[in-house]
């Protein structure tokens, strides 16, 4: 079988370590190795890199540890409003939402959007109509509220507050796709897009590398920051690593907290980022690791 991989992350998060409980890092940990096993599973059953990301972020949506789905931070208003992008290197094809308030799951959204409509991106209502004609989970706004999130307002009203959760994936056909998913910088104004739904920001893949990015979305949307990793290989000929390396150098550079993981065709990797802790893991036929 040709090298299969999965890497997510789970957002980067700074000056937030030292408040999170123990169990709630322990049970992040574990929402993060059921990703990456459902994730994989897909890939080992032949399946795409598009439906592994798909599989994998699911588990991470659904969970109330992570700034995705259930458990997404609130905006200024006390909503909530959710971004997602995915997109598949060897179709050359992009999905996006965002401003989206009731769908259970953004990423299936950004599936939907790639393959089912004739546009890369979908925002408020236009998005959640679509959501509905096809069928999609709708909730209250309320699913995605939780009282972590309610406190973590209360105590910081600085907008830096991290945790998006994406996914990069290499199938046996030897393609890449990337999804990231978000509900944005907490205490946002509402209206607020972030990077995670702007292709080549947030999210991007082509047949050459897949990247998912989390921190600080203005600086990852000015600097077209997934795509740069993509072009420094292209046409400077960088490898992943060297390409990740500095596009990274350019994040520390503008003094920008964040971080990013990246895979390239031939299954090499790379996990940046320069905040305490960056919820990631990996999982392939040689390595399986989840870390913090
Ligand atoms: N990048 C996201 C945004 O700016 C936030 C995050 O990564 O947690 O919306």
């Amino acid at each position: 079988m040709k090298s299969i991989k999965l890497i997510i992350h789970g957002g980067a998060e700074n000056g937030i370590s030292s408040s999170l409980s123990k169990q709630r890092k322990v049970n992040a940990l574990k929402e993060l190795r059921k990703a990456l096993e459902n994730g994989y599973t897909v890939l080992k059953q032949g399946g795409t890199a598009k439906e592994s990301v798909v599989e994998a972020i699911l588990v991470l949506e659904n969970s109330e540890y992570f700034n995705a789905g259930k458990g997404s931070v609130f905006t200024n208003k006390s909503t909530h409003e959710l971004d997602a992008a995915i997109m598949c290197g060897a179709e050359n094809r992009a999905g996006a939402i965002a401003n989206v308030g009731i769908v259970k799951n953004p990423i299936k959204l950004a599936k939907i959007v790639m393959e089912e409509s004739p546009y890369t991106l979908l925002v408020c209502n236009g998005a959640e109509e679509l959501a509905k004609e096809k069928g999609l989970e709708i909730v209250n706004n309320a699913y995605f509220s939780t009282k972590f999130r309610k406190k973590e307002l209360g105590e910081n009203n600085n907008n830096m507050h991290f945790g998006t959760v994406g996914a990069v994936a290499l199938d046996v056909f030897g393609n890449l796709a990337s999804g990231t998913s978000t509900g944005g910088l907490a205490n946002k104004k509402s209206g607020r897009v972030g990077d995670t739904p702007i292709i080549g920001a947030g999210t991007f893949a082509s047949n050459i590398c897949a990247v998912s990015a989390t921190g600080q979305g203005e600086f990852f949307k000015k600097s077209v920051f997934s795509h740069n990793i993509h072009a420094l290989m292209k046409y400077k000929n960088l490898s992943l690593v060297e390409a990740a390396k500095t596009a990274f150098n350019e994040l520390e550079k503008s003094n920008i907290y964040g971080g990013f993981i990246a895979l390239d065709k031939l299954g090499n990797h790379e996990f940046l980022f320069n905040t305490e802790i960056m919820y990631r893991g990996l999982i392939s036929e040689e390595l399986f690791f989840v870390d913090l």
